[in-house]
């Protein structure tokens, strides 16, 4: 059931306290990755809450590097292509950036001028919503190319640090959340 899968998910998923910095608590996803049966079951997961959500979509777009992992598994389930969003610098040809601030300076994301057409309908994903910054910053990439965005998707949502607000009005879907 999904909620034998859930279970195998969150399992999976290991706490560090005090990394990369005090007072931070990484979520750890490399157990999941490691293992086979729960990596599958977080990919069934995503499957069915977007199959059961959206009649049509068109493309995922990926976070640099984590979204990465997921992105790619699930467009294959969906039978959709992968685009990537990436830190700076990364990509050839025409692109498209815009700079965000961290909690310490800035950050910068890129995207591909010609990664989506107008109106095409966008499922951006990432392993973890922390501040809601990264997203942010990808969902206004893809406006800048007139997609559809249609949410954000993460595996975990760290739910104190108000993430959901950050990328509002788009919606944003997480599999699973801690405080
Ligand atoms: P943010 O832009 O603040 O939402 O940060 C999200 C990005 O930072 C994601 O791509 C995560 O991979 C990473 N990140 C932030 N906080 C954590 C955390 N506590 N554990 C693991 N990854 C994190």
């Amino acid at each position: 059931s999904s909620e034998q899968k859930l279970q195998l998910v969150r399992e999976r998923i290991r706490a560090f306290s005090d990394f990369p910095s005090p007072g931070v608590c990484f979520r750890d996803i490399s157990p999941l990755l490691k293992d086979p049966a729960a990596f599958c079951a977080a990919i069934d997961l995503m499957e069915d809450h977007l199959r059961k959500t959206y009649s049509q979509i068109d493309v995922i777009a990926g976070l640099d590097s984590r979204g990465f992992l997921f992105g790619p598994a699930l467009a294959q389930r969906l039978g959709i292509g992968f685009i990537l969003i990436r830190k700076k610098g990364k990509l050839p040809g025409a692109t498209e950036s815009v700079s965000y601030s961290l909690e310490y300076g800035k950050a910068e994301l890129e995207i591909q001028t010609d990664a989506v057409d107008p109106k095409q309908k966008v499922v951006i994903i990432d392993d973890l919503i922390a501040t809601g910054g990264s997203l942010w910053a990808a969902c206004t990439l893809l406006k800048k190319l007139n997609a559809e965005i249609l949410e954000c998707l993460v595996l975990i949502e760290l739910k104190s640090l108000e993430g959901a607000r950050k990328v509002a009005p788009y919606q944003l879907y997480s599999l699973l959340h801690y405080d």
